[in-house]
């Protein structure tokens, strides 16, 4: 049976240092279906919020999995919620945040913000400490292609909304910018990213580029000088815009239940061979497990930009 682990890592994050994850969201419900999705197509497409797993039983996984992180020696910085969908589809969210509170570990959530027009969508959000947004797109049209939204979604609502929330949110926000080629890494539309931007200051802007294999195989990331020429546009109106397009390193963090680990991680974040093997050593565990889950189909070995990834087999 296809399990779910709902905590896992900590993997290391650029933005948010030892990151424990957690998995809100069975495979693989979105409002969104990116082009450029590491998780591949969206499975079911919705914007109705649900129940996806008891809250109660949620925090008490990511509670053991906290306790088993320590009890190694391990360091986490923030619980993250980064799901194998939009986690604020969850309609537990607030309540889980508050359940993992006395933790007093920092908590994040990473979303595409396409659901923030809602109250209860931001109600939630207000009790994270930090706040990842998705913008990739200052035009309907450029939206409608890079992020292929649920058609009941508007472009307008939502940045509107991104703004209203921002304003009464005292924490930390950032924004993530995904950049296509041939999509929406030319100068007018970074222009208009860029003047949504400015009026939101968010503490950090990051730009990206995918660094994993993408949902549509032709899907290519911006070149080097479509890069270099948003970071300067961008640079123009806001004072910290940073990259986002190196590699995260090889630190994720073993419990000693390598195979556990390996899927749980790679459900949500495909890892570079040379990860895994960091990864198996500090478990004391030999390449077979690998070879193992791919055989039995758990995993999936990918080859992207010279580079060998692993990524847990969604369910179909
Ligand atoms: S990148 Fe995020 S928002 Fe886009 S389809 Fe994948 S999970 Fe959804």
């Amino acid at each position: 049976m296809f399990q779910i682990m709902k905590a896992f890592g900590p993997v290391p994050s650029r933005r948010l240092g030892h990151s424990l994850g957690i998995n809100n969201i069975p495979p693989k419900i979105c409002t969104y279906s990116c082009v450029y999705c590491q998780l591949g197509n969206t499975i079911n497409m919705q914007v109705e919020r649900q129940n996806f797993y008891k809250a109660e039983e949620l925090a008490r996984e990511v509670k053991q999995k906290v306790r088993e992180v320590k009890e190694k020696g391990e360091p986490i910085d923030y619980l993250t919620f980064v799901s194998d969908g939009e986690p604020t589809l969850d309609i537990n969210l607030g309540r889980e945040i508050e359940l993992l509170k006395p933790l007093d570990i920092k908590i994040a959530v990473i979303t595409n913000a396409s659901l923030i027009w809602r109250e209860d969508v931001r109600e939630d959000l207000r009790k994270a400490d930090w706040v990842s947004l998705k913008v990739d797109a200052g035009s309907k049209e450029i939206w409608r292609k890079v992020n292929r939204p649920h058609k009941s979604l508007e472009l307008k609502a939502v940045l509107d909304e991104i703004l209203q929330f921002a304003s009464s949110f005292n924490r930390e926000i950032i924004t993530e910018t995904m950049l296509i080629q041939g999509i929406n890494d030319n100068c007018e539309e970074i222009g208009k990213i860029t003047d949504f931007l400015a009026q939101l200051r968010p503490v950090k802007a990051y730009l990206a580029i995918p660094t994993r294999p993408p949902a549509l195989k032709k899907i290519k990331a911006a070149s080097e000088s479509a890069i270099n020429i948003a970071y300067q546009i961008f640079s123009q109106k806001l004072s910290n815009v940073e990259y986002l397009i190196g590699y995260e390193g090889n630190a994720f963090a073993s419990t000693g239940k390598v195979e556990d680990d390996l899927l749980s991680i790679t459900s949500v974040h495909p890892m570079r061979e040379e990860a895994i093997t960091e990864l198996l050593k500090k478990a004391n565990a030999e390449w077979a497990v690998v070879t193992r889950l791919v055989e039995q189909n758990k995993l999936t070995e990918t080859e992207y930009q010279g580079k060998k990834f692993y990524a847990r087999k969604l369910p179909r």
